[in-house]
């Protein structure tokens, strides 16, 4: 049967928006026919123009808001709703947190399994909260200028108030622009695949405030390295470790492989839980430490671990939650897929005085079968997997170890509910509401924990 598609591209229309998507996209039907718009949210009447039409959907953009919703808040300025980096700036800070509630209740009721979903535990300040930011550089008009892409684009939009990081990286971003500007450094250029420096990372520790600039650059040489260097330090006394990374290649990839440490440490060491972690350039570390915190905290309570428990931490990264929680039992096994996060791991043990803890370079999947067939026997197990979630083969050796609970921290509700019915299955349910933590407030991204125990 041929759908009817009811509306044609280039018109106008007027509608009403219904919902919101998991992407941030208002919803509206004409005849049941859904078209996605940007800057549009529930409640609101809106002439839009249709900009693309597919067969059973259509997109597009909003010219006039007739009638606002209620949850409607100014954006932050024009420059800056042209990029990608905070799609809900325009959504009031509660009704992002009761949009992140409601995408887990909505992935679930998809998969029909029936949960309590808490109130998304929000920030104070939702805002200036990431201890990272990874800033392109690019030649704009004959200047090089540092910012982000604009929505579906590489084109560089010029930013120096990114607000939802640390306002003294966003300092940094300036001040290192400035000196490349000084010294006359070619930004990289996509197009004809030449230039210099691509990008510049820096990251600062919550705690420790020491700061580590990373310049990724296209090229082994960098010009004027000793005057970048010493202007870079004594403009910025927080600078602890300055790193140049190679990625000579034509790709999206931030990072190439190849790290040259020119002035310091090659790491910074920040606080997280009261334990002290050494960070390299290249391995994960939470973007939002305050919010970290909170998740760890509620992760290891509704763990409810004992002193003689044996833990397996899953997708450990660089042993962040296994050394939060190895104080409180008697073993943790880790296990993480970067070799990098696994030498920080060992060595953040070191650092800790902790010896319980022991970290394996494996896929989770694989080395999950190959401790349950050795005959290990956890009695909690912490999942923290990619957006991907779990493979099935992990939940089916979960299945054939008998744990007390399995404790899931999410990054993505659709794959955290699909995982659900599996575990389900094989008689793994959930037994308390899950509880949302908004690790990335302005955007729509949703972070969860939530706690599987074996029904009796
Ligand atoms: N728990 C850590 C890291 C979570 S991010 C923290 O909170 O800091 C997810 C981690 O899973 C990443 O470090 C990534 O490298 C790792 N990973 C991805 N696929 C994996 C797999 N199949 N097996 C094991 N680890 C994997």
């Amino acid at each position: 049967m041929k759908i009817q598609v009811p509306v044609q591209k280039n018109q106008k229309y007027d509608v009403e928006v219904t919902d919101l998507t998991y992407q941030g996209l208002g919803v509206a039907k004409i005849d049941d026919f859904p078209i996605f718009i940007e800057d549009a949210l529930p409640t609101e009447l809106v002439t839009i123009l249709v900009t693309k039409v597919k067969k059973n959907f259509a997109f597009g953009k909003a010219l006039k808001i007739n009638q606002q919703s209620k949850d409607r808040v100014k954006p932050i300025d024009g420059a800056y709703t042209q990029t990608g980096i905070a799609p809900l700036q325009h959504l009031a800070y509660p009704a992002q947190l009761e949009f992140k509630r409601h995408q887990i209740l909505n992935d679930f009721n998809k998969m029909k399994l029936d949960v309590e979903v808490s109130p998304t535990i929000g920030m104070d300040k939702p805002y200036h909260y990431r201890n990272k930011a990874q800033i392109p550089v690019r030649m704009l008009n004959g200047r090089l200028q540092t910012g982000f892409y604009r929505k579906h684009s590489h084109d560089l939009v010029p930013i120096e108030d990114f607000y939802i990081q640390d306002p003294e990286i966003d300092k940094a971003v300036v001040i290192v622009r400035d000196i490349l500007r000084k010294f006359q450094i070619t930004p990289y250029d996509e197009q004809t695949h030449r230039g210099v420096i691509r990008n510049i990372m820096v990251r600062r520790g919550h705690y420790s405030h020491e700061m580590m600039i990373v310049l990724i650059t296209k090229s082994k040489k960098l010009p004027s390295e000793a005057e970048i260097i010493s202007e870079t330090v004594n403009q910025l006394p927080e600078v602890k470790s300055i790193v140049q990374n190679i990625n000579p290649k034509n790709t999206n990839s931030l990072m190439g492989n190849q790290n040259k440490v020119l002035w310091g440490k090659g790491t910074i060491t920040d606080q997280l839980m009261g334990l002290d972690f050494e960070i390299s350039p290249n391995s994960f570390y939470q973007v939002n430490p305050i919010q970290t915190e909170k998740l760890y905290k509620l992760a290891i309570q509704k763990a409810q671990l004992n002193k003689d428990d044996i833990v397996i931490d899953a997708y450990c990264g660089i042993g962040t939650i296994s050394l939060s929680l190895a104080k409180v039992v008697k073993k943790v096994y880790g296990v993480e897929i970067v070799p990098e996060a696994i030498e920080d791991a060992k060595r953040n043990a070191h650092i800790n005085k902790i010896s319980n803890c022991k970290f394996v370079v494996a896929k989770a999947e694989e080395q999950l079968g190959k401790w349950q067939k050795a005959g290990l026997k956890p009695d909690v197990i912490v999942v923290d997997p990619p957006r991907k979630g779990l493979d099935e083969s992990l939940i089916e050796s979960v299945a054939e170890m008998s744990l007390q609970r399995l404790i899931y921290v999410s990054c993505n509700p659709a794959t955290l509910a699909r995982d659900a019915k599996l575990f389900a299955e094989h008689g793994y349910q959930i037994n308390q509401p899950i509880q949302p933590v908004d690790q990335f407030p302005q955007t729509v991204h949703v972070e969860s924990v939530t706690v599987f125990e074996k029904s009796r």
